[in-house]
């Protein structure tokens, strides 16, 4: 059996990632989502059981002495990390794994799993980006400009990322970012049992 893919996206506040990464998760619900270890307080409409496992910072920290993390970042003060075992464990079970990350995150990945497959989801321009930010709600004007600044510094760092998914039209966006899921599905060296089993009949 080969091997699971590992898929690795990220994108500033106002890219739309969740979005395009729910609309992901309907079309392959194969996909395995990574829940990331996290340590700032839970927003309203969070849960425990969703995308983030709410840990302490002394559990937070035993995890990162005893290596369970593959990567982990600090983000505005709190802790962010990604479990090792689960990863591993699906992508032992030839099942393909979806890793969300910030740009440092997916930094430390690509380094340590370099076949890992990296897209980021981008606004289609600087305008556009300034109006979602400035549309989402009631944050003061200093804050907007903050969450701007600091997504134009993750925009700076695309570049080192395998593909680049513009989210202008949402279905298009999912749809790309499952064209790259589903070529990763289709390289030589996922399907050589395929092969061996028709010439070696
Ligand atoms: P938020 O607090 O807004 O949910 O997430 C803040 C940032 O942390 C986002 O860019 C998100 O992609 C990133 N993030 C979520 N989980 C992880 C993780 O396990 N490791 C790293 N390095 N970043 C993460």
């Amino acid at each position: 059996m080969s091997k699971g893919n590992l898929f690795v996206i990220s994108g500033p506040s106002g890219s739309g990632k969740d979005t395009v990464l729910a609309g992901v998760f309907e079309k392959c619900p194969e996909l395995k989502f990574s829940i990331s270890a996290i340590t700032r307080p839970m927003r309203e409409g969070e849960t425990p059981d969703g995308k983030y496992r709410f840990v302490s910072r002394e559990q937070f920290e035993d995890m990162i002495k005893n290596g369970e993390l593959l990567e982990h970042n600090v983000f505005v003060g709190n802790y962010y990390g990604t479990p090792k075992k689960y990863v591993v464990d699906c992508l032992n079970n030839g099942d393909d794994v979806m890793i969300e990350v910030d740009v440092n995150g997916a930094r430390k990945i690509k380094e340590k799993m370099p076949e890992a497959v990296l897209m980021f989801v981008c606004p289609p321009s600087l305008e556009v980006l300034k109006h979602r930010l400035t549309r989402r709600g009631t944050d003061a004007p200093e804050v907007i400009e903050k969450r701007l600044k600091v997504a134009i510094d993750e925009i700076k760092c695309a570049k080192m990322y395998d593909y680049i998914v513009v989210n202008d039209a949402l279905e298009d966006a999912i749809d790309n970012a499952v064209a790259i899921i589903k070529t990763a599905g289709l390289k030589t060296e996922n399907n050589t049992d395929i092969i061996d089993g028709i010439v070696n009949k």
